[in-house]
């Protein structure tokens, strides 16, 4: 970590050490990382990945930490991305936005200037290189609909790539092993007026069925054209807690951090609703939020594949 640091100090860049990553994840859960790296823009962000990758450092990018459980202190560098500078880019309809910018802030700037298409996300609490990595969606719209093509970090190189040559599908891309550093996205032109209206309606769509609080939002994906909530709600598990995390009782796919929850409580409890799913359905829960460790197992869909 010393030569990581000797290069952070030498190009002033802001970083942490033996930072604790449930302090920034919005279910203040997760272990310690050895270094967190703030960059500031995305020409900051080219120049670590090129160290790292040149010095063949394994690392990974999050943005908001919406959708990771960090199940254990870390022992590579961890870069977060929703710092960088808020850089976005007209061109008609067509907007260039930087992988780090939260898509409320987007969804914001997108009706400031009458561009429609993004309303149903404006409540995920997400990063636009986060959002795009799992594809997310709400209300029938997901990121992939309108995005012309991403400029990622890939193999010690800056890539353009045109979304033709993604794959995308239910909380699924390829970017797996890309770091994505900005993307643009097509929009139609709408009425200030009728775009305000649309967040409203899904904001408050989104507050009735959701609850507040720490969580990661939906933890485990469909189940043959079934929610998970709808499996875990039919076995009675609403409001059931294991230590401060608890299954809540507006939405049974949100596990709830109390405030005094730990991450092997939050494992457990999904180990009990996985139980309690299978044994009355037969029907097996896949996890929609991802684990993040150290084994290279869990690390290996990652083609950075190195280790310090
Ligand atoms: C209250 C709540 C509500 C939610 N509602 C929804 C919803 O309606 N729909 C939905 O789809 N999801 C929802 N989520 C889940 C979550 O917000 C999404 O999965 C989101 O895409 C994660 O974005 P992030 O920036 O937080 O990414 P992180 O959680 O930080 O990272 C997720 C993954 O993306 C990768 N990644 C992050 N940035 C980059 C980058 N620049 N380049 C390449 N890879 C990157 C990370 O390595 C990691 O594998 C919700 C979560 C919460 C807490």
């Amino acid at each position: 970590m010393e030569i990581i640091k000797l290069f952070l100090d030498k190009n002033n860049f802001e970083y942490y050490e033996n930072f604790d990553l449930s302090l920034i994840s919005t279910i203040k859960l997760g272990g310690r990382a050895k270094i967190v790296i703030y960059p500031k823009n995305v020409n900051e962000l080219k120049k670590i990945l090129l160290y790292f990758s040149k010095k063949k450092i394994f690392f990974r990018v999050f943005g908001n930490l919406s959708n990771v459980l960090i199940i254990e202190d870390l022992d590579f560098p961890i870069i977060i991305t929703n710092k960088m500078k808020q850089e976005v880019k007209f061109d008609n309809n067509l907007v260039t936005v930087s992988a780090g910018i939260s898509l409320s802030k987007l969804c914001e700037i997108l009706r400031k200037n009458s561009l429609s298409g993004f309303e149903g996300l404006s409540g995920i609490p997400a990063t636009v290189g986060g959002a795009l990595y799992n594809n997310a969606g709400a209300f029938g719209v997901s990121i992939s609909d309108r995005l012309v093509s991403v400029l990622v970090f890939f193999d010690g190189k800056v890539v353009n790539i045109s979304n033709n040559d993604i794959k995308f599908g239910y909380h699924f891309s390829t970017l797996s092993g890309f770091v994505v550093l900005e993307a643009t996205f097509f929009f139609e032109i709408k009425k200030d007026y009728d775009i305000i209206n649309l967040i409203n309606e899904f904001t408050y769509k989104r507050n009735k069925t959701q609850p507040s609080g720490f969580s990661l939002g939906s933890v485990y994906k469909k189940s043959n054209n079934k929610s998970a909530g709808f499996y875990i709600e039919r076995c009675g598990l609403k409001g059931v807690r294991f230590g401060g995390i608890v299954i809540s009782s507006k939405h049974a796919n949100f596990f709830i951090n109390s405030g005094n929850g730990s991450v092997s409580d939050f494992l457990s409890l999904c180990g009990y609703a996985e139980n309690c799913v299978l044994y009355q359905f037969g029907v097996t829960l896949n996890t929609e939020i991802e684990k993040v460790g150290n084994s290279n197992e869990i690390n290996s869909r990652f083609s950075y594949p190195y280790k310090i």
